[in-house]
């Protein structure tokens, strides 16, 4: 059992400078992450910042733009059951209540679902030599077992993938994170919050030290006429993706006048290819597109021996998932596209 301080932080200044002052300090939101890296020696915070109450609660708040506004201290669930999700942003609601389990949702906030650090089981077990963990000491997954491993963005660093499902609606979304810290206010567009692996595989995000997330800007198009999340995994519950796709799209009779799809479980963030996008405007919505599309968004992947079937799942996967888009009042859990 390593000692560590408990501080409670009453707002977001006050946050910041008990985080500039603490030793080695960190804040923590629900726990669910934090709590399990500190319980298996990965965290050894000496000071724990409760940041629940330096914020909002308000899951969600309209912004001037027509977009709205998410709360990063607000729970996954009272965010994904919020009624202005469910009506405007469907896929966020939708990718939320397709991760973890009720119990958790209830307890993990917004902003602890942006820096969930990796499923990676080497990054687990500290006996062993992992490059995000313990930096120079190597990767085991590579010549490991690398089931759930990344196929795009990797690098001989690292093969690790950012867990999320939130995150790939977010991406799909083009959302915006707003931050303060000791430097003062900023905002992050979504596509530069989380990083490849490079070679700093120990940095998941552009976050800078003593920085907070204090909430999330969603843009007015919601996408809530044609959308779909499609998660992939081992066993139907409470299981992280192997695959996962969010998909918008904006139709005008048959043809597609704007396209976004994000990738989950491929890589060390959300993956997004705008010229696969791009290639889809202008396009009808036909397996043939998607396929197309789905080309060039896996253009480069590669496999490390027991992920390699992730290439074929994702392919599948988004083209599934672009047909499944055009009639979301017709998905059934678990159900096949009609088209
Ligand atoms: C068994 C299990 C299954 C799960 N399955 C899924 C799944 O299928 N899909 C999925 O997406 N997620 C899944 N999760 C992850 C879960 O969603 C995250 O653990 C949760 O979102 C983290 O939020 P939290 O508030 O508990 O963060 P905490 O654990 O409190 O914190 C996590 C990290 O974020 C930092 N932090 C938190 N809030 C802020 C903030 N506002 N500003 C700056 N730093 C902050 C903390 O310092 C810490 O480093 C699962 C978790 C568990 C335990
Ligand atoms: S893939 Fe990344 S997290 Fe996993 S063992 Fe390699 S360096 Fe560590």
């Amino acid at each position: 059992m390593n000692n560590f301080d408990y501080l409670k932080a009453g707002n977001i200044q006050d946050a910041i400078g008990k985080s500039e002052s603490g030793r080695k300090s960190s804040y923590i939101a629900g726990g669910t992450n934090l709590l399990d890296l500190m319980k298996y020696d990965l965290a050894h915070p000496t000071t724990l910042i409760d940041i629940n109450h330096a914020g909002t609660q308000d899951a969600v708040t309209e912004t001037e733009n027509g977009g709205l506004r998410l709360s990063a201290f607000a729970t996954n669930a009272d965010t994904a059951w919020h009624p202005l999700i469910e009506e405007r942003y469907p896929l966020l609601s939708k990718a939320m209540l397709a991760g973890a389990s009720a119990q958790i949702r209830n307890m993990a906030t917004n902003g602890g679902n942006l820096l969930q650090r990796t499923r990676c089981y080497y990054f687990y077990d500290a006996n062993v030599p992992c490059n995000k963990r313990e930096p120079g000491s190597g990767c085991s997954a590579i010549q490991g077992y690398n089931r759930i491993m990344a196929i795009l963005g990797t690098s001989e660093h690292c093969i690790a993938v950012f867990p999320s499902d939130m995150c790939i609606a977010l991406a799909a979304l083009e959302a915006t994170v707003n931050v303060e810290g000791p430097n003062g206010p900023r905002s992050i567009a979504f596509a530069d919050f989380h990083r490849l692996p490079g070679d700093t595989p120990e940095l998941d995000n552009n976050l800078l030290p003593g920085e907070i997330i204090t909430s999330i800007d969603l843009p007015p198009q919601g996408f809530s006429d044609h959308y779909s999340y499609l998660k992939l995994k081992d066993r139907n519950s409470y299981a992280f993706a192997l695959v996962s796709v969010a998909t918008g799209l904006e139709m005008e009779g048959d043809i597609i006048s704007n396209a976004r799809i994000a990738l989950g479980g491929v890589a060390h963030r959300p993956w997004r290819v705008p010229e696969a996008e791009e290639f889809l405007v202008g396009k009808t919505a036909s397996e043939a597109n998607f396929a197309q599309a789905a080309d060039i968004i896996l253009r480069g992947a590669k496999g490390y021996q027991y992920n390699d079937f992730k290439i074929e799942l994702a392919k599948r996967a988004i083209i599934r998932n672009g047909l499944m888009a055009l009639n979301p009042e017709t998905q059934v859990p678990g159900a096949l596209p009609s088209a």
